[in-house]
C-alpha cells in the first residue's frame, strides 16, 4: 500500500481542525483523544499516540488511537528508554520503516504494538523543553516522507500548547527540576571570562511564548514575515553603529555574521514553507528553529553548536519583531547577574554594560562568541553551570567567581562576607598592578625578563597599552577564522593584520600561522572525523597539505608588515623538514612580492613552536635554521604525559611543575642559549605566578601570557632572585616527586616571593 504524502493544503486543513478541537468543548483529555483520532485518519496511520512527560523524567502514554486503550495512563517509559524515550532525550524526530528491528525498540506487550512495523515520532517541544512525544505507526513497513515528518512536527507544535496549558498534568510537573529548594547552593562551572561579580539574578528569557499557531491567511503571514525581517535587519544595522562596537572590531564582525544569517535564503525559505503549511509567521520561525536545533544539537563540534546559539538569538529577535515588540534592553541601574541557558552575542550587547556584574550560562564554551565579547567588555562570565536555571529566580542574590568558575546562589552571610573581602582585595590588587605599570620587569638580582601578551583578536592588542607589555609574543591567527566561520581572503587578512600592527605601534607582534585542526576544521574544509584530533591533521600539517592556504597567509603578513620587522611562527613542527618546507613557501612569497615591486618587511624573523617532544632531540639540527623558539607547553605537556589537555577527567592528574617537565624545559633553554637563539614560552603556565617563577628558575628570560597575568607575574618577578632560584631548582632536578609545586611554594614563602 502506498501512502501519498500529506500536502500543504492537507496540512492546513488538519491544523484548522486541530485548532477547532482545542477551541471547542470538553476536557483536555477528551480533546487529546479526539486529536489522536484525527491525526491517525489524516496521516493514514493505524496508530497515533501521545506520550506526555511527567515528573521523574517519565513519558506516560496519555492518548492513543490504534494501541490498546487500557494501556493509556499505564504505559510509562523513562526519557531515553525505547524509541519514544530516545526521541524525547534527543529532541529529534525518528522515522523507521522497520521499528521493531531497531536496537532501541522497547517492547511493551500491554500496548499491542507488536502488530505495527513502521514508526514515525516527533518531540512535542515548547520553550526549548520537550513536553512529550507524538507518534504514528503503521502495520506495513512504511517509508515516511520528509514532508510527513514536517507535518507531524507542525502538529506537535499545536499539541505543545495543549500540554503546556496545565490541564493534562500540573504545570509544576512540566518544569525541569521541579523539586528544587531555596537553599544556598554553590554551582561549579567553567570560567569563560575572568573576574568577580556580585549582584541579583536576572533571568534572561530569550524565548517568547507564541500565542497563535494556526493561521487563516498564509499570504498575510508571509507579508508579516517580510516586514519583520526588514525591521530586524534595520535594528541589527543600527546596533552596529553603536560607538563601543565601532572601536572593538570583533563584535561588529559577529553582528555582520548575524546579518548574513538574516539574509540567508535557505533559512527564509524554510520559514516560508512552514507558513504555507498553515502556521503563523512566529510559529513557523519557531518550528524552523526547533528543526535546526534537533538536527544540529547532537553534533559534537563546538563551532556548530555556537552557530546554533547565534540562530537561537536571531529567532528570538525575529519573533519579537513579529509581535511588533522589538527586544527591549533589560533593566539598568542595578547590579545584575544575567542567568541564561545560552546567549547570543547580540543579546549580551543589548544589556547596559554598566549595570552588569557577571553572566552565568548553563551552556557556553570558551570559543563561543558570547565569551569573546565578555572578554572584550571585561565582564566576568561562567559557563557550563549545569542546573543554574532551575535553581535561580530573578532577584536571588548571586556571587560569581569567574576566576575559579564558582557561582554562589543565595549565599549565606559567611560566604558573602568572604566574597566581599575577596572583591576588595581583588580591586586593591588591580590598582597595585596598574600603579606598577611602568616599573622595570627585573628580578632582585638584576635579571631582566621580557613579558609579552598572547592575543587572538584585534581588540586584545589594546592591552599592550594597559599592561605595558613588551609586545605580542603569540598572535593566534586562527581565532578570527573560527569567529567568522569562513575563510578570510588575502585582502581581509591583510586588513586584519594591519589593524593589529597599527594598534601595536612600534612593539613587536609574533604572528603564528594557522593552528586549525580536528573539530576546528569543519567550517573551512568540511567535517573530518578523527579519533585523536589533537594529534591529527592540524596546524602545520594542514598548512603543508594545503600550501595555498599558507601562502595566502604569508602574502597577507608580508603586505601588512611592509616597511617593518616581521615575525612569524610555525605551530606543531615535529621535524626539521617541516620547518624547512614552510620556510620555503615563505621564501617563495617573498620572491613573488619582490618581483612585483612590493615594499617588503625590513627583516623577517622565522620561529618555531616547540610543542612536539620529538623536536627536543632535533634541536642541534633545527636551531641553526631558526631565528627564535617559542615553547608551547599546553601541547608539549599533553604529549609528554600522553594526557589530553581538553579532557576534564585528566585535569590535575599531571602537573606542569613535574620534575620531568622542568627538566625538558631546562634542556630546551640550555640548547637555545648555547646556540644563541632567543627562546620564549607562551603556554598557559607562563601566566601563573608559581609556574612563572619556576620558568625563570630553569632559565627563561621571556614569557608570553594573557593580559590579566602581566600584573601578578611582574610583581612576582620583582620579588625574587633568579640565581637563588636556579640553584634551588638544579638540586631538585632528579626528584622522583609527582610535582615540585609544594617545594617551590615553600621556597617562595621562605624568600618572600610575591605570589
Ligand atoms: C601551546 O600549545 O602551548 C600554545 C600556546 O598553543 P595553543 O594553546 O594555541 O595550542
Ligand atoms: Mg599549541
Amino acid at each position: 500500500m502506498t501512502h501519498p504524502p500529506v500536502s500543504w493544503s492537507g496540512s492546513r486543513r488538519m491544523l484548522r481542525r486541530l485548532r477547532d478541537i482545542m477551541a471547542g468543548s470538553g476536557s483536555a483529555q477528551d480533546q487529546l483523544d479526539r486529536i489522536v483520532t484525527l491525526i491517525a485518519r489524516d496521516m493514514v496511520a493505524e496508530v497515533c499516540s501521545v506520550y506526555v512527560r511527567r515528573a521523574g523524567e517519565v513519558l506516560e502514554l496519555f492518548a492513543t488511537q490504534g494501541l490498546r486503550r487500557d494501556a493509556v495512563h499505564h504505559t510509562r517509559l523513562q526519557v531515553g528508554e525505547g524509541l519514544v524515550g530516545d526521541i524525547a532525550a534527543h529532541a529529534r524526530p525518528l522515522a523507521l520503516a522497520d521499528a521493531r528491528s531497531h536496537p532501541l525498540f522497547a517492547f511493551r506487550p500491554e500496548t499491542g504494538e507488536q502488530d505495527f512495523s513502521s514508526l514515525m515520532g516527533v518531540p512535542i517541544i515548547r520553550s526549548g523543553r520537550v513536553l512529550g512525544v507524538l507518534v504514528v505507526q503503521n502495520r506495513t513497513q512504511r517509508q515516511y516522507a520528509d514532508e510527513e515528518i514536517e507535518t507531524l512536527q507542525t502538529v506537535a507544535m499545536v499539541l505543545a500548547e495543549l500540554v503546556a496549558a496545565g490541564e493534562l498534568v500540573e504545570r509544576a510537573e512540566l518544569r525541569p527540576d521541579s523539586d528544587h529548594v531555596l537553599l544556598p547552593q554553590r554551582l561549579d562551572g567553567t570560567p569563560l571570562s575572568p573576574g568577580l561579580g556580585a549582584g541579583t539574578a536576572f533571568l534572561h528569557r530569550p524565548r517568547v511564548t507564541i500565542e497563535t499557531i494556526v493561521a487563516e491567511d498564509p499570504a498575510a503571514e508571509l507579508s508579516r514575515l517580510s516586514d519583520a525581517v526588514a525591521a530586524m535587519q534595520g535594528q541589527l544595522e543600527q546596533l552596529m553603529q553603536r560607538s563601543e562596537l565601532a572601536v572593538a572590531g570583533e563584535p561588529r564582525e559577529i553582528l555582520e555574521t548575524y546579518l548574513m544569517f538574516a539574509q540567508d535564503r535557505g533559512w527564509r525559505q524554510r520559514i516560508e514553507e512552514a507558513i504555507r503549511s498553515g502556521l503563523t509567521a512566529e510559529a513557523a520561525v519557531q518550528k524552523v528553529q526547533n528543526d535546526t536545533r534537533a538536527r544540529m544539537a547532537p553534533m559534537a563540534d563546538a563551532f556548530m553548536r555556537e552557530r546554533l546559539l547565534d540562530l537561537d538569538d536571531l529567532t528570538t529577535r525575529l519573533i519579537q519583531h513579529l509581535y511588533g515588540d522589538p527586544p527591549t534592553p533589560p533593566p539598568v541601574g542595578k547590579d545584575i547577574i544575567v542567568i541564561a541557558r545560552a546567549m547570543g552575542p547580540a543579546e549580551l550587547l543589548n544589556y547596559d554594560r554598566d549595570s552588569l556584574r557577571a553572566v552565568v550560562l548553563e551552556e557556553g564554551a570558551a570559543t563561543s562568541h558570547v565569551a569573546i565579547i565578555a572578554g572584550i567588555l571585561a565582564l566576568p562570565m561562567v559557563g557550563r553551570a549545569t542546573g543554574i536555571l532551575s535553581r535561580v529566580e530573578t532577584g536571588d542574590p548571586i556571587l560569581v567567581d569567574a576566576d575559579s568558575g564558582f557561582v554562589y546562589v543565595r549565599p549565606g552571610e559567611d560566604v558573602h562576607a568572604h566574597f566581599t573581602h575577596s572583591m576588595r582585595r581583588h580591586g586593591k590588587l588591580q590598582q597595585r598592578y596598574a600603579d606598577a605599570r611602568d616599573l622595570p620587569v627585573t628580578t632582585r638580582d638584576g635579571v631582566a625578563i621580557s613579558l609579552n601578551l598572547n592575543a587572538g583578536m584585534p581588540g586584545d592588542v589594546q592591552h599592550l597599552q594597559t599592561t605595558n607589555a613588551d609586545g605580542i609574543g603569540l598572535y593566534r591567527t586562527e581565532v578570527p577564522f573560527m569567529v567568522r566561520g569562513s575563510h578570510p581572503d588575502v585582502a581581509t587578512q591583510t586588513n586584519l593584520y594591519s589593524r593589529v600592527l597599527a594598534e601595536a605601534g612600534d612593539k613587536p607582534v609574533v604572528f603564528r600561522t594557522l593552528d586549525i585542526g580536528g573539530d576546528k576544521l569543519l567550517p573551512l574544509f568540511g567535517e573530518v572525523a578523527e579519533d585523536n584530533p589533537a594529534m591529527g591533521w592540524r596546524a602545520i600539517r594542514v598548512a603543508l597539505d594545503r600550501p595555498a592556504l599558507l601562502r595566502g597567509q604569508f602574502r597577507a603578513l608580508l603586505a601588512a608588515n611592509a616597511g617593518r620587522e616581521m615575525s612569524v611562527l610555525f605551530p606543531m613542527i615535529a621535524e626539521v623538514s617541516e620547518f624547512a618546507a614552510a620556510r620555503r613557501l615563505l621564501d617563495m612569497e617573498v620572491a613573488r612580492a619582490a618581483d612585483r615591486g612590493a615594499t617588503l618587511p625590513t627583516a623577517i624573523c622565522v620561529g618555531v613552536m616547540l610543542e612536539v617532544p620529538a623536536l627536543v632531540w632535533q634541536l642541534s639540527a633545527l636551531l641553526p635554521q631558526v631565528d627564535f623558539v617559542t615553547v608551547g607547553t599546553n601541547d608539549l605537556i599533553q604529549f609528554l604525559f600522553a594526557s589530553d589537555r581538553a579532557n576534564p577527567r585528566l585535569e590535575g592528574r599531571y602537573d606542569p611543575l613535574a620534575p620531568a617537565v622542568l627538566a625538558v624545559l631546562a634542556q630546551i633553554v640550555g640548547a637555545c642559549d648555547a646556540a644563541r637563539v632567543p627562546v620564549t614560552l607562551c603556554g598557559e603556565m607562563a601566566g601563573r605566578t608559581l609556574e612563572a617563577m619556576a620558568l625563570v628558575g630553569v632559565g627563561f628570560r621571556s614569557l608570553s601570557m594573557v593580559p590579566a597575568s602581566i600584573g601578578p607575574v611582574k610583581a612576582m618577578i620583582r620579588s625574587i632572585s633568579a640565581t637563588g632560584l636556579a640553584d634551588y631548582l638544579s638540586e631538585l632536578k632528579e626528584s622522583p616527586a609527582h610535582s615540585l609545586r609544594h617545594q617551590l611554594r615553600g621556597f617562595a614563602l621562605d624568600h618572600g616571593a610575591d605570589l
